[in-house]
């Protein structure tokens, strides 16, 4: 027998649980089914912009340690600070461990019915809907939401191609420990770009830890250990101190690649949102999560006739942020000495923190096809390791 419902979510993380909670509250059935067991661990900063904050379906004070309200930027370890400050919380910083397990529970609260241990084989669409081949058994839903992240099965199941790949290694020193002075990171969080080739190296403020991390090009991933422990010591904190290393790939979309097939639609890491500056990937999730959410709404209640609205939608809300990160991540890299110049006027990073805490609706201005075509065109200049 197979079980039917109106929604299936696979993948239970950000942009699964959000997207699966928002449906439920519509009145949809919804399953969301996950391969790991939960509480699970997910390898990240656990740093949620206020910007990506406006947009989560439920209230995660519960899970936040620490917030940001100071970014010491550096352009390598030998630059100088250029400090971004808010009088309102930019970050609030969180456990992948703790945040998606309260967002699982909170998408439950709201009548989602949540599998974990159960992992999705297969996909196949007929008149009905879609199919799911999972290792509980099968379920038909009319519309399968793919939420299965970096590493999921949904995107070749649905034959969509693979994007492009980053990779981070991340820690957690306890406070206190290998020497490293934290007392300046309660409130403080410190990127220093220039130091890995197409990413950066973090500190991030937790309750009794900090969280260190690098990031950058996929061919970077041999050297990643070497970066972190080159972070370690810029800070006099001893490498061997950090606790529970663990490294993962960030997916980067390119350009065309489907995000809805049929009745399935992509969100979050799964359809290969990651911001290619920043890395951070939660803000894109949980804005897809929204966008799904209202498109398929409008499915079930036949508002529209099938989900084609969700790609463009999502080009929309995502597009001149994307272009603006390529266009960021290529001065950045090409020249720190010009990137120091241009951030050192402090109208500059003030509006820098204003765009991190503004958000909670998706943008409804069409992205102009200049802004697209300046950032194609400086992902290019960036060269195959970006592409
Ligand atoms: C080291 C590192 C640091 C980062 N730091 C930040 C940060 O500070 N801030 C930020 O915004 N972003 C950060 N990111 C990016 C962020 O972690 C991701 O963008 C985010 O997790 C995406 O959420 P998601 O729900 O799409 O996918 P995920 O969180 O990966 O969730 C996918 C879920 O799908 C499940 N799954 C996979 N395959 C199957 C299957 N076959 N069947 C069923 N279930 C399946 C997995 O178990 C998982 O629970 C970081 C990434 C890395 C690697």
């Amino acid at each position: 027998m197979t079980e039917r419902c109106d929604v299936l979510v696979v993948g239970a993380g950000p942009a699964g649980s959000s997207t699966a909670h928002r449906l439920a509250a519509a009145g949809a059935r919804v399953v969301m089914i996950d391969r790991a067991r939960f509480p699970r661990d997910k390898p990240c900063g656990g740093g949620v912009t206020t910007r990506g904050l406006g947009l989560v379906p439920a209230d995660i004070t519960p899970v936040v340690e620490r917030t940001v309200h100071r970014v010491d930027l550096r352009l390598g370890y030998d630059r100088p600070v250029l400090p971004i400050t808010s009088d309102v919380a930019m970050v609030h910083m969180t456990q992948r461990r703790r945040l998606d397990a309260h967002l699982a529970e909170a998408a439950v609260a709201r009548g989602v019915d949540f599998r974990d241990g159960v992992r999705l084989r297969a996909l196949r669409h007929h008149d009905a809907g879609v199919t799911a081949t999972t290792d509980a058994g099968d379920v038909t839903a009319r519309v399968v939401v793919v939420a299965d992240g970096a590493n999921g099965a949904g995107r070749a199941a649905l034959g969509v191609p693979e994007p492009a790949f980053a990779v981070a290694l991340e820690g957690n020193l306890p406070r206190g420990t290998g020497g490293f002075d934290d007392r300046a990171f309660t409130d403080t969080a410190a990127l220093v770009f220039g130091t890995v080739p197409g990413g950066y190296a973090w500190i991030f403020p937790k309750g009794d830890h900090v969280n260190l991390g690098v990031g950058g090009y996929l061919h970077e991933g041999p050297r990643l250990r070497e970066h972190l422990d080159a972070l370690c010591r810029a800070h006099a904190a001893d490498p061997a101190a950090l606790e529970a290393v663990r490294g993962y790939r960030l997916p980067i979309r390119r350009p065309g690649t489907a995000v809805a097939v049929g009745a399935c639609v992509l969100v979050g890491d799964a359809a290969g949102l990651v911001d290619p500056f920043s890395g951070d990937g939660m803000y894109e999730a949980f804005m897809s999560s929204a966008i799904a959410a209202r498109e398929i709404a409008a499915y079930l209640g036949g508002q529209a006739a099938d989900l084609s609205a969700y790609p463009a939608a999502l080009g929309t809300a995502l597009g001149a942020h994307r272009a603006g990160a390529w266009l960021g991540k290529l001065t950045t890299e090409r020249s720190p000495a010009l990137t120091q110049r241009i951030l050192t006027p402090g109208w500059v990073r003030r509006g820098i923190a204003s765009r991190m805490c503004h958000g909670g609706t998706p943008p409804s201005a069409p992205v102009s096809t200049l802004a697209v075509a300046v950032g194609r065109a400086a992902r290019r200049a960036l060269g195959p390791a970006a592409a």
